[in-house]
C-alpha cells in the first residue's frame, strides 16, 4: 500500500513547541468521566469557541453515518512549568472521505486538500489532531480508529476526538506519559473564551471543574 509512502508531514527538525503560557484563566475546565481516574495525559486541550462550534455543526449534519476531519492549532508548552498542552483553533472537515456507519478514512486526496488549506489559510499551524462522530455508539476509539491514530497522527501531542451526535457526548483520546493510548478512557478539555461570554459546550458527559479557589485560579 503506497498510502504511507505519499503523505508528507512537516519535516520533524520543524515541529518545535511554542513556548507561551499556559492559558486557564481564559478558559474553563469540562472534566470526563475519566480525569480523575490518576491517568497522566502529556497534553491537555484547549479549543477555542469557533473550533468548538464547527465541529459540533458538522458532527450533526450526518446522524447516520461517521463524519470527521482535522483540527488544526498549535502545539505549546508552558513557560515556567514546561507542561505541554495544544490549542484548537480550527476545524477543517475532510470532504473525500469514504464514509460508512462503522468507519472513516482518510483517503489520499482529503489529505492533499488538507496539506493545500492549511498553507493557504493556516501557515505554519500545526495538525494537532482529528475528529469524527459514532452515530448511535460510544465514546472510544475502536482498533480501526487506533490504527489510524497511531499511522497518520503519531506526534505523542496529537490527538483524537470522538463526538456522538445523538446524546451530544465528547471526548478527547491524548497519549500518556509513557506513550500508551487507552481507547476507552477519554478525557474532557478547556473551553478557551476569553471575553467569558457564555459557554457553548453542551455536551452532557462532561461537567465543569472549578477548582477550590473558585472559577479562575489566580497564580
Ligand atoms: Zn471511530
Amino acid at each position: 500500500m503506497s498510502l504511507k509512502l505519499n503523505i508528507q508531514l512537516e519535516p520533524v527538525d520543524l515541529m518545535e513547541p511554542i513556548t507561551t503560557p499556559l492559558p486557564v484563566n481564559k478558559a474553563r475546565r469540562w472534566n470526563s468521566p475519566y480525569d480523575a481516574a490518576g491517568l497522566q495525559p502529556l497534553v491537555s486541550v484547549f479549543v477555542t469557541q469557533p473550533a468548538y462550534s464547527r465541529i459540533c455543526v458538522h458532527s450533526v449534519s450526518d446522524m447516520d453515518n461517521e463524519v470527521g476531519g482535522i483540527m488544526v492549532g498549535e502545539w505549546c508548552t508552558d513557560d515556567k512549568t514546561g507542561e505541554q498542552f495544544v490549542v484548537v483553533e480550527h476545524a477543517l472537515p475532510a470532504r473525500h472521505t469514504r464514509q460508512g456507519s462503522v468507519y472513516l478514512t482518510f483517503t489520499q486526496d482529503s489529505l492533499v486538500d488538507i496539506h493545500d488549506e492549511i498553507d493557504a489559510h493556516f501557515k505554519g499551524k500545526k495538525i494537532v489532531g482529528w475528529y469524527h462522530t459514532h452515530p448511535r455508539m460510544g465514546i472510544f476509539l475502536s482498533h480501526y480508529d487506533t490504527w489510524l491514530h497511531q499511522h497518520f497522527f503519531p506526534e505523542p501531542w496529537q490527538v483524537a476526538l470522538v463526538v456522538e451526535p445523538h446524546s451530544a457526548n465528547g471526548g478527547f483520546f491524548i497519549r500518556q506519559k509513557n506513550g500508551a493510548l487507552d481507547p476507552t478512557r477519554y478525557f474532557g478539555f478547556h473551553e478557551l473564551d476569553g471575553n467569558f461570554g457564555r459557554t457553548m459546550v453542551f455536551w452532557t458527559n462532561l461537567y465543569l471543574y472549578e477548582n477550590e479557589e473558585g472559577e479562575t485560579s489566580n497564580e
